[in-house]
């Protein structure tokens, strides 16, 4: 007898998924010159070098991902290489795209999967596929993938030795040829409005099967309200939505 296994779609609940809000219409532009919300991976960068953990910052457009390149790299200053000789091999941050050189390609994929220098990678979708890379603890998606399976499938580079990780999700209107699907918009403005109660459950329902069984959902919540630093219960390790309605941070 042949016995199927379902791999995916998996729970991957050591991945704490954060949602960004869309700023106010029109900000947008501003917000990817300016990423406040990039800001602490930056300096996590500038303070620990190729000691940093390693990230994935996934862009729908390419001109998307120059800037971010060029934000990063202009913050990170003589920090973006390594032992002060500015060449492409000693930098701790790069870029993947499809319009770059084979050549470029390639050397970005060996440091990255490797173990050499480069700790993130700012990248549209054309990188992952078939690329297996270790602890990545975190996955950016500055807009929004053009599926939920999609999205899921690029989180799931995140963190796959079941250590912690985080995935940030941050909304950003669409332009042109990119497009996302209804059912994608459809969930993320659920969580935007606070009628998703789980940002994993509500993925995990898009994906699941009926043959696959019952679908999981995350533990009973396990807050004891007596945190007195931060709060580690199933709630606040799971999403931006559940960690919202842990009763520590309602109370504080
Ligand atoms: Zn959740
Ligand atoms: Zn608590
Ligand atoms: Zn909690």
């Amino acid at each position: 007898m042949q016995v199927v296994y379902h791999i995916f779609p998996s729970f991957r609940p050591n991945i704490f998924l954060q949602f960004c809000p869309r700023t106010r219409s029109g900000q947008d532009q501003d917000d990817i010159e300016q990423p406040q919300w990039l800001q602490e991976y930056v300096a996590e960068l500038q303070t620990h070098g190729t000691q940093a953990k390693k990230a994935i910052i996934y862009c729908r457009y390419i001109g998307q991902v120059c800037k971010l390149f060029g934000f990063i790299m202009a913050t990170l200053g003589k920090s973006a290489w390594v032992n002060n000789e500015k060449l492409p091999k000693n930098l701790i941050v790069d870029m993947y795209h499809s319009s770059l050189d084979i050549d470029s390609q390639e050397r970005v994929v060996n440091s990255f999967t490797t173990d050499g220098n480069l700790r993130c990678i700012i990248a549209t979708i054309a990188f992952g596929m078939g690329i297996e890379v270790h602890k990545v603890r975190y996955i950016f998606h500055w807009g929004l993938s053009k599926t939920i399976v999609d999205y899921w499938q690029e989180v799931g580079r995140c963190s796959r030795d079941g250590e912690p990780g985080t995935a940030v999700l941050y909304r950003t209107p669409t332009r042109g040829h990119v497009t996302t699907d209804m059912e994608f918009k459809e969930m993320v403005s659920g969580v935007e409005s606070g009628e998703v109660p789980c940002m994993r459950e509500a993925i995990l329902s898009h994906l699941w099967m009926d043959e696959m069984g019952p679908q999981p959902v995350h533990d009973e919540d396990s807050c004891q309200s007596t945190c007195i630093e931060e709060c580690k219960c199933t709630k606040c390790m799971c999403c931006s939505v559940c960690r919202s309605r842990c009763p520590c941070r309602i109370q504080k």
